[in-house]
């Protein structure tokens, strides 16, 4: 509601603010020329700065009324109320237009080049013109010389323009308001302190015509800006340009030192006046800019520590030469140590010797790699002895110099995705009745013979057993039976060969075995002691009692022919063993 009406009205606040400002300037500056000091222009810019731009017409309306009414009424009359006017919001409404083009709206001291661009619009380009256009209108008026009146006006309108535009803006934005709202009563009473040295010295200094102590004001109006940022030099600055401004204009103060009449005087404290002002607001945006970033950094630190704090993954930062510079809180129940006391040792120390070099080599592609994410398994040890899987994402943690000042890592307990990883191959390679390895191993393990055999080596040997009238054992006992009798196979199989070979069922009550690097005796030895055990084995199920006998073919792997060579090399072996009477072993042709 307030601010609807405002809006609505914003022409007249205009217009009399600006006839107040206006008349102020012109008494204070009646010297039948025009004003040094201007303190209405710096209004309706910081005005167009800090309302949006559908206010800009209302806006522009009510300050060439109040202009019109405070010339007709008290400065060159009524005749050169519109050309004056004309010369006023011209100027303001170039400055205002060229804030938009360059791109100074907001935050015009955020760096050296905004603050040229700044200086440039609104000390230099927009006075030029007000002072062109109010210069002519005085030279055809009244007469005056054109030269002196637009220095004049260009030094005054520059200067107002220069200092005032940022502190009005700044108190039209709410901005000082909103800081003092915010303020806790410690920083409320440190502005107030600062705020009050800042009026005393500056009324010692400017109320005495004794010492030329100009340089004094800046000390505390620099204290101030330094503590409490952007809004503090502004009010301070307020406090410089009024009590300064009144002491200079009524022939107090340092400027008396210089000669000169009371304009000279008012020329020379509004430069001076600028120079402090021009001073003070960068450090004091910067300074805002730098708490706002410091404000915003620690947010971010808090949440990223939130994270870390309770994440069950271990956030690990170490430096490039490997030692820990970080660990979330999770490490100590996992390896039993507090982030504090594994702070500085060695990383590397936490994982298993086995896993050290591929780990090593991981930290430094990412150190190499600072794109990159690397990622890497390996093996450590735990608090309870036990040795458990870990994967890290490691990552370069780069400055903004480029330069890499170390690494940060997620690391993750895998080892139940690494134990249901293991039992799924280890399913895929066995046959589930019985243990042993599948086809798929045995296949696997004769290429790699196979190939072996190609390269001149010694491969080895292959047998393929069948066991005898199965489908009889099947049919007297049950097909229980029957897988009783296979998985007894099996482990009789087992236990007559040697670690190294390779018994596989192919299939059905047949089943083969790879005896790597062995000649074809020591084969045929350790099939013939497998034949012997297992008919000399009885095999209980339930109440009955179960023969077996297998045949057995066996091949050499020779180098001349492909795994199905050999395969059926030891078939035909096998065929022949039971064409022979079952029971016996048969060596290949
Ligand atoms: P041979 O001496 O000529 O080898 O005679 P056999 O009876 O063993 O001959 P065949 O190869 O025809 O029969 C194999 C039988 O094995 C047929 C099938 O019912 C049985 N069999 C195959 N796989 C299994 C199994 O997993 N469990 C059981 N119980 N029987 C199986
Ligand atoms: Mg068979
Ligand atoms: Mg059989």
């Amino acid at each position: 509601m307030a601010t609807g009406t405002f809006t609505r009205r914003i022409w007249l606040v205009t217009a009399l603010v600006y006839f107040l400002l206006a008349s102020l300037a012109i008494f204070l500056n009646w010297q039948g020329g025009l004003s040094a000091v201007a303190p209405a222009t710096p209004f309706l810019l910081a005005m167009l700065i800090a309302r949006p731009r559908r206010d800009w017409r209302p806006i522009l309306i009510g300050a060439a009324i109040g202009s019109m009414a405070a010339t007709t009424l008290f400065g060159f009359g009524a005749a050169a109320a519109v050309p004056m006017a004309i010369a006023k919001v011209g100027e303001v409404g170039m400055a205002a237009w060229l804030f938009r083009r360059l791109r100074v709206r907001r935050g015009y001291f955020g760096s050296l080049a905004r603050i040229g661009r700044f200086v440039a619009a609104v000390g230099i380009i927009a006075p030029a013109l007000g002072a062109t256009i109010a210069a002519s209108v005085v030279v055809l008026r009244f007469g005056l010389p054109f030269g002196p009146q637009w220095r004049l006006w260009f030094i005054g309108h520059s200067l107002s323009m220069i200092t005032l535009t940022p502190i009005l803006s700044l108190l039209l934005s709410g901005v000082i308001g909103r800081h003092w709202r915010a303020a806790p009563r410690q920083l409320r009473i440190e502005a107030a302190v600062l705020l009050t040295t800042t009026a005393v010295v500056t009324a010692v200094v400017f109320f005495q015509n004794a010492w030329p102590l100009l340089f004094l004001p800046v000390l505390p109006v620099m204290l101030t800006t330094f503590r409490l940022g952007l809004p503090g030099a502004a009010v301070a600055a307020i406090i410089l340009a009024l009590v300064g401004g009144y002491a200079t204009a009524h022939g107090y103060g340092p400027t008396s030192f210089i000669g000169g009449d009371v304009h000279e005087r008012m020329a020379f404290f509004q430069f001076y006046f600028a120079c402090a002002v021009l001073t003070t607001f960068p450090v004091g945006a910067d300074l805002s800019r730098r708490q706002a970033l410091y404000r915003r950094l620690r947010e971010s630190e808090a949440r990223y520590r939130l994270l870390a704090d309770h994440s069950t993954d271990i956030v690990l930062g170490i430096d490039t030469g490997g030692r820990v510079t970080y660990l979330s809180p999770s490490i100590e129940q996992i390896v039993g140590r507090s982030p504090a006391q594994l702070h500085g040792s060695r990383a590397l120390e936490l994982v298993h010797p086995v896993d050290r070099d591929l780990v090593l080599i991981a930290h430094r592609d990412a150190l190499r790699d600072v794109a990159g994410t690397q990622i890497v398994e390996y093996r450590a040890r735990v608090s309870n002895g036990a040795l458990r899987w870990f994967e890290s994402h490691t990552r370069a943690v780069q400055g903004d110099d480029g330069r890499v000042s170390g690494t940060v890592s997620m690391i993750r307990d895998v080892s139940h995705r690494k134990a249901r990883e293991a039992e799924l191959s280890r399913a895929a390679s066995t046959d589930p009745l019985t243990g042993l390895a599948n086809r798929r191993v045995f296949d696997a393990a004769l290429a790699e013979r196979i190939a072996v055999a190609a390269d001149g080596g010694i491969a080895g040997c292959v047998a393929v057993f069948d066991i005898d009238h199965f489908k009889a054992v099947n049919d007297r006992h049950g097909h229980d039976a029957g897988d009783h009798a296979l998985q007894a196979f099996a482990r009789i199989a087992r236990g007559v060969m040697r670690d190294g070979d390779v018994v596989a069922r192919l299939g059905g009550e047949e089943f083969g075995v790879l005896f790597p690097g062995t000649g074809i005796e020591q084969a045929h030895c350790l099939c013939e002691r497998l034949r012997a055990t297992l008919a000399a084995t009885r095999l209980r199920h339930g109440p009955a009692t179960v023969e077996l006998t297998v045949s057995a073919g066996i091949a050499a792997i020779d180098g001349t022919g492909s795994a199905a060579m050999v395969l059926r090399a030891a078939d035909q072996a096998l065929y022949a063993a039971k064409a022979g009477g079952r029971d016996r072993l048969r060596l290949a042709a």
